[in-house]
């Protein structure tokens, strides 16, 4: 007997049918004997039509408003779940985020989890009900409403089987697992058996909309097995995990692309001291997250300086960086969003020499011209031209046959 908890996202609770065609697999685990905390999402689309209804009263609502309103997407689902498994006639329990007691920060529309009270949810599972919870939600410590940020429900999932020591957190979404690259672009794309926390977490900031990122974060903090699989097939998913000699043999085990980021460039900005702090600074204390940073070796003391930001933070940074830059004496600040970053991914990245090369010759190739290039211990990115972002997914992936299964040890 086990204890899982289970996610369900948007699309698996789309509506009424879908949400009974679930709660079915829910309660096969419960009448199997394992204690079951299902994490439910929004029904499909239903946090942007209620965003929609917010920006139809204003052009920026406010956060905390706007919080109490996207919570209202999960209470529904929570709800209806619970109202199926009762009339199956199995017990259950649903629970909004001060029930369940999941205690975020004020940081509204981007909250993050600081603990979770388990009481609650073990006396409910000590009575042998199952416990939905909503996901996506938590409260501040006066009982303010908050929400974790986009593709939060995952985040709390995750959270919920590290704090109830979860013998595994199952995230069912509307894909099969996690892919070689994202299967829509790249036709040779294969299903992942195993892919290691940080292989995912890559993978996840690099743009692979499979988990959101943060809830990988915690997997790995926090040891939870986590398993991504399809609430529509019975097909066994991927297991994210700790990694192990036998995911160290092919250097690279995907492909990431990312549209969301936004390029700055600062050009002829003094070098000296004390110049990238005040160009950051401001950035930083706007809760803005700068991914790349590339500053040129300096010529006759000026050095040209270029970083990438998401885009939807773009029109805020360039008005924070433009006066800093004109105080500083730098020449121009230029914005461009017609950039895609792609990326390959792998611990075996580690061990396996001419990665690198082997990404620039295929790149180029394509006569792919490469903007900006940054690399971690398993990971390379390159900026590009927008417009070659998915052809360049498709020819990496060719590169390193990643179409083919891994050789066995
Ligand atoms: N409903 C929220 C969203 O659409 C959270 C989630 O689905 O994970 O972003
Ligand atoms: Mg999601």
């Amino acid at each position: 007997m086990a204890l899982i908890v289970q996610k369900y996202g948007g699309t698996s609770v789309a509506n009424p049918d879908r949400i009974a065609n679930v709660a079915n697999r829910v309660i096969q685990a419960w009448r199997d004997g394992h204690k079951m905390v299902v994490v439910l999402s929004a029904m499909a689309g239903e946090t942007d039509r209620l965003i929609g209804l917010g920006k139809e009263l204003a052009e920026d609502p406010d956060p905390r408003e706007l919080d109490v309103l996207l919570a209202t997407g999960e209470q529904v689902t929570v709800s209806l779940f619970s109202i199926f498994l009762r009339a199956q006639g199995v017990p259950a329990t649903s629970l909004l985020s001060h029930q369940a007691r999941i205690y975020t920060d004020r940081a509204y529309g981007r909250a993050r989890i600081l603990g979770i009270d388990t009481a609650r949810i073990k006396e409910e599972l000590k009575k042998n009900r199952v416990v939905t919870v909503a996901g996506f939600q938590g409260v501040d410590e006066v009982g303010n409403i908050t929400t974790l940020g986009r593709g939060g429900s995952d985040t709390t999932a995750v959270a919920m089987a590290a704090a109830l020591k979860a013998d595994c957190c199952e995230i069912y979404t509307d894909v099969d697992g996690v892919y070689t690259a994202d299967p829509r672009i790249c036709p040779t794309a294969r299903k992942l058996e195993r892919i290691t926390y940080d292989e995912m977490l890559e993978m996840a900031s690099l743009g692979a909309k499979v988990l959101e990122i943060r809830s990988v974060g915690f997997a790995r903090r926090y040891g939870v097995p986590l398993v991504v699989r399809s609430s529509f097939t019975k097909a066994p998913g991927t297991l994210v995990t700790v990694e192990d000699e036998e995911m160290e043999i092919v250097p690279v085990s995907g492909v990431a692309l990312s549209r969301n980021d936004a390029r700055v460039t600062i050009t002829r900005v003094p070098d000296r001291p004390g110049i990238a702090v005040r160009l950051f600074r401001p950035v930083a204390d706007a809760n803005i997250v700068v991914d790349m940073i590339i500053q040129n070796t300096s010529i006759e003391g000026y050095t040209d300086l270029t970083f990438t930001v998401p885009q939807d933070d773009l029109k805020k940074t360039m008005e924070l960086i433009r006066p800093v830059a004109a105080e500083v004496g730098a020449q121009q600040v230029v914005g461009d969003t017609n950039i895609a970053k792609i990326s390959i991914v792998g611990v075996g990245m580690k061990n396996n020499a001419g990665v690198a090369a082997r990404m620039f010759e295929a790149l180029s190739g394509e006569n792919i011209n490469i903007l900006m290039i940054s690399t971690s211990e398993i990971k390379i990115s390159c900026v590009i031209e927008d417009k070659y972002g998915e052809l360049a997914v498709r020819v990496l992936h060719d590169a390193f046959d990643l179409g083919q299964p891994p050789p066995k040890r």
